[in-house]
């Protein structure tokens, strides 16, 4: 199969014919129609993920059509279309018996513990667990940015933010994570706040229903003084050290502050908060991965009765080729919304 080829960190991508990934009796292979490209490519990309052993091939996020499956998978079938979340549990482990596969003890992550989508076939472990199939009309390009933004901030604002209708909703960082944030956010009815270093992402945020769209600088007096005391649920959707004290310092009291993006190479995994400010106002720390994906229902079910539009985040549609040169731009925040390889 032909697949994008990352042998050396930080270098570019080379097109190659590659053995297919070995199927094993629980798995799924996936024939991908469409993928998307992220963050999570970049630092994977630039040496920062552990768990990436060269050669590797990127892509986590992506849609397909079942290619074949193992002789143990009984609810997925040849031909079924779907999508996976980018962190798949193995269904036995303490997390996953509890029904969280996303913080699954051995989990496996196409695209960084394995082989990913930037090739014309993926695997999918423990296919029963970790196939979503899609709705019928949902385009590839669309279902690609499912598995991880925005199943990603659909967990982040629906079940670990609980926003409700009415609530203040603070998104730092409108990327792919963000925009998807201030989408559901508008669709369960909360005043949603963006945030952003640059004005291209915030227009896009405007139009994708933020009532407000702030730069970063002066984001902090802004929402207090916009919301009447702060945010009831603020998200760091980026992680820089900025974005996550801005959003920590933005919450009304008791309000909550949702981690969802990881650090990269300046703060290596620190960030020094405002611990005072964290007692003094009660405000809650909730670090949020993903989805798992018995709960895609409710995301697709919105999805399908018009209440969400992933397709509306898909800004630029790219051929496999292409993807090297879009993974080096992404440090420049050159991207604005999702970019998706659907030409293989
Ligand atoms: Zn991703
Ligand atoms: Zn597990």
């Amino acid at each position: 199969m032909r697949a994008a080829v990352l042998h050396a960190f930080r270098e570019p991508l080379s097109l190659e014919e590659v053995p297919e990934p070995r199927l094993p009796a629980d798995g799924a292979l996936v024939e991908v129609r469409a993928t998307g490209l992220c963050r999570s490519d970049w630092h994977g990309w630039m040496g920062h993920d552990d768990s990436i052993a060269l050669p590797h091939v990127p892509g986590h996020e992506f849609a397909g059509v079942v290619a074949e499956v193992g002789p143990e998978v009984r609810g997925i079938r040849p031909g079924d279309r779907v999508t996976a979340p980018f962190c798949c549990g193995c269904g036995a482990c303490e997390p996953c018996r509890l029904g969280h596969t996303q913080i699954c003890e051995r989990d496996y992550q196409p695209g960084f513990t394995g082989w990913g989508s930037f090739a014309e076939r993926v695997l999918v472990p423990v296919a029963d667990l970790n196939c979503v199939p899609l709705p019928g009309e949902l385009a590839f390009e669309a279902a690609a940015a499912l598995g991880c933004r925005f199943m990603t901030a659909f967990a982040a604002v629906g079940e670990r933010g609980r926003v409700r209708a009415g609530d203040w909703l603070a998104v730092h960082g409108c990327g792919g994570v963000g925009l998807s944030a201030i989408m559901l956010g508008r669709a369960l009815g909360a005043r949603v706040i963006a945030v952003d270093v640059a004005p291209g992402p915030l227009e896009r945020a405007r139009e994708l229903g933020a009532e407000h769209a702030l730069e970063a600088g002066d984001a902090v007096a802004g929402i207090r003084e916009l919301t009447g005391g702060g945010a009831h649920v603020s998200i760091d959707a980026l992680g820089v050290k900025a974005t996550c004290t801005n959003s920590v310092m933005c919450t009304r009291k008791r309000g909550r502050h949702i981690q969802v993006g990881l650090t990269s190479g300046a703060e290596q995994g620190q960030i020094a908060l405002p611990i005072d400010i964290i007692v003094l106002k009660e405000v809650r720390i909730i670090g949020s991965l993903g989805m798992q994906a018995p709960n895609f229902g409710r995301m697709l079910q919105m999805v399908e009765n018009g209440k969400l539009n992933p397709g509306k985040l898909v800004h630029k549609k790219i051929k496999l080729e292409e993807a090297s040169g879009v993974l080096e731009s992404m440090d420049k925040y050159g991207t604005i919304g999702v970019t998706v390889i659907n030409q293989y």
